[in-house]
This record gives structure tokens, sequence and C-alpha cells, in this order.
């Protein structure tokens, strides 16, 4: 099951029918963690289907549906990075676009799915231009970030866009509760934690996870509490492990987000902005930003 905006879903299902002329070309765009991979693929699934009452995830026992959940289906291909830290490759890409010339050879579309869109560079942006501008019949691509500014205005133009959102916290703690088996005060409380991201709140269902994220988000008032000495050898020590930094960076940004939404504190909103700052500036390069960070906590003490 997935959480889905009602307006989304009615959207999509457009496709379902074959006597209208679908857009070939759509972005899912919006936060990390609320549901656009997950419902790319859902809706994925369902548009192979061969059933002819078409379901939104399918029916679950066509061919087509039994291959795509071992991912061996002749018509979908799913393009992403191969690990957290590099673009796509150019290679891939090409494979992708000539995926898409072939004929559907189960279904009745030649489906891609770009995960993490942001990671392809210019040249791998380019290289799709011209299959975006006129798409091989029976194809859909569906674009998905979190970044869509990375995106050249050449291609994002070019594409139907689709914003995601976060749900609200009742709405996820009912959906936790009838899809995960928990009580409902497990739900509330995970659900309030992860600010109404649904994939933020599946990954809290795992103990040591919510844990981690509870620590982590602890340590930013600890870290602003404590002096200067303190402050500069706890953030040496984060500084030990980029991806930890970069972690830690989301977390402190969704606790002040919520913190934010009930107070307008401007020395909150300042380190708020600061913080964001620091992230883009770690997440897209490798310098080393702990003095930028040092310097953060240092200014937000007087
Ligand atoms: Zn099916």
């Amino acid at each position: 099951m997935i959480l889905l905006d009602n307006r989304i879903k009615t959207f999509l299902e457009g496709f379902f029918n074959p006597e209208i002329k679908q857009i070939q070309s759509l972005l899912f765009y919006g936060e990390e963690n609320i549901g656009k991979r997950t419902t790319a693929l859902t809706f994925a699934k369902g548009l192979l289907c061969q059933e002819i009452e078409k379901s939104f995830a399918g029916c679950e026992k066509c061919q087509s549906c039994l291959m795509f959940e071992k991912n061996l289906h002749p018509d979908f291909l799913l393009l992403e990075p191969l690990n957290d830290d590099t673009n796509i490759k150019i290679e891939n890409v090409r494979q992708a676009i000539e995926f898409l010339y072939y004929k559907p050879q189960l279904s009745s579309w030649r489906l891609l799915i770009i995960d993490q869109a942001d990671r392809l560079d210019e040249n791998a942006q380019n290289t799709f231009l011209k299959t975006i501008e006129e798409p091989p019949p029976h194809t859909l691509i569906i674009f998905i970030t979190s970044y869509p500014q990375k995106l050249l205005p050449t291609i994002w133009s070019r594409l139907m866009p689709i914003r995601f959102h976060r749900s609200s916290v009742l709405e996820l703690s009912n959906f936790l509760v009838s899809n995960y088996q928990i009580d409902l005060k497990k739900a509330q409380e995970v659900s309030q934690l992860a600010h109404g991201k649904v994939g933020l709140a599946i990954k809290l269902l795992d103990s040591s996870y919510l844990r981690t994220v509870k620590n982590q988000r602890n340590s930013l008032n600890k870290l602003l509490k404590s002096d200067f000495t303190q402050q500069s050898k706890d953030i040496r020590n984060l500084y030990q492990d980029r991806n930890e930094v970069i972690a830690t960076l989301k977390n402190w940004l969704d606790l002040l987000h919520s913190e934010l939404q009930e107070t307008n504190d401007t020395k909150r909103v300042k380190l708020a902005k600061e913080l964001l700052k620091a992230f883009y500036l770690i997440s897209e390069s490798n310098t080393s930003s702990r003095l930028l960070l040092e310097n953060i906590f240092l200014n937000y003490a007087h």
C-alpha cells in the first residue's frame, strides 16, 4: 500500500485510458522521503499491468505484474546513480534512450523512470533532449528529483511537473496503523518525528534508526548550549564521516523546520537559513566546510 495524494492519483490514472493522448514526459518533484519513487514504481506496475480493468498498483497476478516484481519486466527500466556520490553514467543514459526506441513486448507501454535525475550532468541531460522533444510512441519517461533546480531549463520546461507534498501527521499515522501493524501511539510518535514525510516515517519504524535520529536531533541543542571549545571538538568529531555530516544536517533542518512552524524566533530562523546553506555546500561539493559550521555555531551564541 502507498500513501498517495488523491490529486496525483487521479491525474496518473488518466494514463489508464488508452483513448486519451497522453503527455509522455513527467517530472515528480518535492522533498526527499515523501513517496515520489514509491509512487512512480507502483504506478509503473499498474500502467504495465495486462488486466483490462486497471488498478493503480496492478493486479499482482498477470505475467506483467509478476515480471515487474522480479525486476525482469522487458518494458520497464529504472535509471539511477549506482551509489550515493556519483552521477548517472552517460553510457547508461544512452542505453536507456535506446531502450525507449524498441516496441513494447509485454505491455502497451515502454516506461523509463529516472530516479535522482539531478544526478544527470549537463551532457547527460542534453542527451535526453531530443527524445523528450519527440518521444517514440508508447513511451513514458518519469524524471524524479528533490532538486529540480538542477535540471536544465530546456529539460524541465518540456516535462509535466507533478509536485509531491508532505502528508498531515494524522493522515500519516492512520496509514502506518493500517499498513504496518503498529499501535496508534507509536504511529503518532513516528509521524510527528517524520513531520509528515511518509518515506522517513517508514524508515523510523526501525528502532535503531529511530534512536539515531533522536540522538542527532538532540545533538543540535546540546551543541548550541556548549562553549566554543566543546563545539569545535564535537564538530571535528562529526566531520570524521562526510555522510554523517549530511545526515545530521538533514535532521537538524527537519527539527528546525518543525520548530519554525510554531515560533518566529529570529535567531532560529537565521540558524536554519545558515545550516541550509551549509547543507547545500557540503552535499554538492567535496569541500570541507568544517570552519563554516563552526562559525555558524559561534555566531549563534553572540
Ligand atoms: Zn497485472
